[in-house]
């Protein structure tokens, strides 16, 4: 692993990253999930990238994150200390990361007594190699991910992506569309549906008057495939639900679009990611902030999406509905 001998100033802090899984000392932990949270603070010369604002001159949050979940939901661990050194021996797979500050939360700690959290930090940077931890997880991650870094500081790709998948319609009973389309996408091998938002109404806003309002939902999901199979395997999934080119522009009985993907940016025009016009859009913003209140929007207008949420010029014309209709009718 390389040295630095530049002191580094900048960071970018990551909150929030949520999974669940099954590790802990009791039996009991090793069968049942609890949730895992992290947080990471990683320090890095972010000047080039301030001067060119590209992408390739810093490291990509989304995948940081993607690969933080991907060690909560991996190979079982009894203490939280060991999860941290797995997550910051990740995280410095990233070349261009000198010190990384990991935090992990264990809120559903076996505990007897009422308490709040517990939680264990440690730091760990490029040239500490006296710590045995950080010493025995750096031989681990040569062993799982192959001969380690890239060029350009990124981890080869991972086998399981993250995806966000905007939901939306307004023809026929789009709400039980909806949930078909959740079992429909849950049901396409290799993925698996992680977040259910709540159910929005959003005004059919400067199209023609006496156009149906939409509803709108936001899903995350777990997918083996890769960003362009699971297009394909959306716009199957929309076909079943014979979209029509009938009515006019707009106005259609169920509509999937990748919102993000591993927090990938391509201007690809087949698949463009994140999503367009995602960054603007409040019935795609506000559902998702709702099922994931960290959640990041990756690219040129990205952000926090609740931030972006505040900003949006439609922020009116969306309503929530239910947090509940995937149970079923709430019309
Ligand atoms: P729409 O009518 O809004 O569903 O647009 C469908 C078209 O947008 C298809 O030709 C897709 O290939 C293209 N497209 C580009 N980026 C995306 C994306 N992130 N998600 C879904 N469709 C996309």
């Amino acid at each position: 692993m390389k040295r630095s001998t530049r002191s580094v100033m900048d960071s970018i802090r990551l909150t929030g990253v949520r999974a669940e899984a099954a590790h802990g000392v009791y039996d009991f932990e090793h069968v049942d999930k609890q949730p895992f949270i992290v947080d990471a603070t990683m320090f890095l010369d972010l000047a080039q990238a301030g001067r060119t604002d590209d992408l390739d001159d810093t490291v990509n949050y989304g995948a940081i994150a993607n690969g933080i979940v991907e060690i909560i939901e991996g190979e079982h661990v009894d203490l939280i200390e060991r999860l941290a050194a797995k997550i910051a021996d990740r995280i410095l797979d990233f070349d261009r990361i000198q010190r990384v500050i990991v935090t992990v939360h264990k809120p559903n700690a076996p505990i007897k007594v009422p308490f709040g959290d517990v939680s264990v930090t440690i730091e760990r940077s490029r040239d500490h190699t006296g710590d045995s931890a950080f010493a025995s997880s750096d031989a681990e991650s040569r062993e799982s991910h192959g001969s380690g870094e890239t060029q350009s500081g990124a981890r080869p790709a991972s086998r399981v992506h993250k995806a966000v998948v905007a939901m939306g319609g307004n023809i026929g009973d789009v709400e039980q569309t909806l949930r078909a389309a959740v079992v429909a996408i849950d049901g396409v091998p290799g993925n698996q549906i992680t977040g259910i938002s709540p159910l929005y109404r959003t005004a059919a806003w400067g199209m023609e008057p006496g156009t149906p309002d939409f509803l709108n939902a936001v899903v995350e999901v777990t997918t083996t495939l890769d960003a362009d199979t699971l297009l394909s395997a959306l716009q199957t999934i929309e076909a079943a639900h014979g979209r029509s080119r009938e009515v006019h522009w707009g106005s259609r009985p169920l509509d999937l679009d990748i919102v993000d993907f591993d927090g990938e940016i391509s201007d690809d025009p087949h698949l463009t990611l994140p999503h367009p016009r995602a960054w603007q859009r409040s019935f795609v913003l506000a559902p998702w902030a709702d099922l994931d209140p960290n959640a990041v929007l990756p690219g040129e207008h990205g952000g926090r999406v609740a931030d972006l949420l505040d900003g949006a010029a439609d922020r009116d014309s969306v309503e929530c509905l239910s947090d509940t209709w995937i149970l079923g009718g709430t019309a």
